[in-house]
């Protein structure tokens, strides 16, 4: 059994501030400790489950969070910067499903810890042919380009209903509820990392109810960006790309991966 395991932060359990999210910050060490431990119960719970290959993104900002040396032996770790066309290196169609670990709410949605979708500070909204999407959806695209399901979304209340909304069959665990967007009513990390052990085991065994997110194209993406310069940066011919107004602009393209790499 293949696995292909995204890792984002502000879902993981314990997390709650920018401060845990950021090079530099106070509590960013203590923040990389915890997305390292969590990310530990999910290869020994992938190990358990008969896992014979084992991939882990770390997906969040630089793509360098995970602390190497704590890392649990018997799974490959994808660090580093990957942009789009190549976001989930190593994957391929042989794989049986894929996880999105510690992920969060789309830009905009109520009441979820750091809400946004790839950038807060630039995009108000991404639609996909004329819906709101956030990371959850736009990953699962990306993962599902190559026929693979995603089995296990994890992370606050408002990234589990997301994850329902926009995924048939797939199993969520909340590691936390958000009560804003930077607070909520934590689980122990310790008491996750348990937790997340039995999610797991229950992912893999409903992973018959999952198929791959695809969806027919042509594709349009809309992105609002949160002012105008940032629209004005963007070349618009009219026809691949288009300004809508002083803070929009469509993207056009038969082929998804190309035209998130190009958009986003
Ligand atoms: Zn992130």
């Amino acid at each position: 059994m293949k696995i292909y395991v995204s890792v984002d932060m502000e879902g993981i359990g314990g997390i709650v501030l920018p401060d845990q999210l950021r090079k530099g910050e106070f509590f960013y060490q203590e923040g990389r400790q915890l997305l390292t431990n969590e990310v530990n119960a999910i290869v020994d719970a992938l190990l358990e489950a008969g896992a014979t290959d084992i991939v882990v993104k770390d997906a969040h900002a630089t793509g360098f969070n995970f602390v190497p040396e704590l890392l649990r032996p018997g799974a490959t770790y994808l660090m580093g910067g990957t942009p789009i066309p190549n976001r989930f290196a190593g994957l391929d169609s042989t794989f049986d499903g894929a996880f999105l670990i510690g992920y969060h709410g789309m830009a905009g949605a109520r009441r979820a810890v750091r809400d946004h979708t790839f950038s807060s500070a630039s995009f108000q909204y991404v639609k996909l042919n004329g819906r709101e999407v956030g990371e959850i959806a736009l990953d699962s695209h990306l993962i599902g380009v190559h026929g693979v399901p995603v089995l296990l979304v994890t992370g606050d209340d408002a990234a589990c209903r997301e994850a329902k909304e926009e995924l048939e069959g797939v199993a969520v665990y909340e590691t936390k509820q958000a009560a804003g967007r930077h607070a909520a009513l934590l689980k122990a990390p310790q008491q996750v990392r348990q937790e997340m052990r039995e999610a797991v085991r229950a992912a893999l065994a409903g992973r018959g109810g999952c198929k791959p997110r695809v969806i027919p194209g042509p594709y349009e993406l809309e992105i609002r960006y949160t002012s105008t310069d940032m629209a004005d940066g963007k070349y618009c011919d009219g026809v691949r790309s288009e300004r809508l107004d002083g803070q929009s602009v469509l993207h056009r393209d038969d082929d998804l991966v190309r035209l998130l790499a190009r958009a986003l």
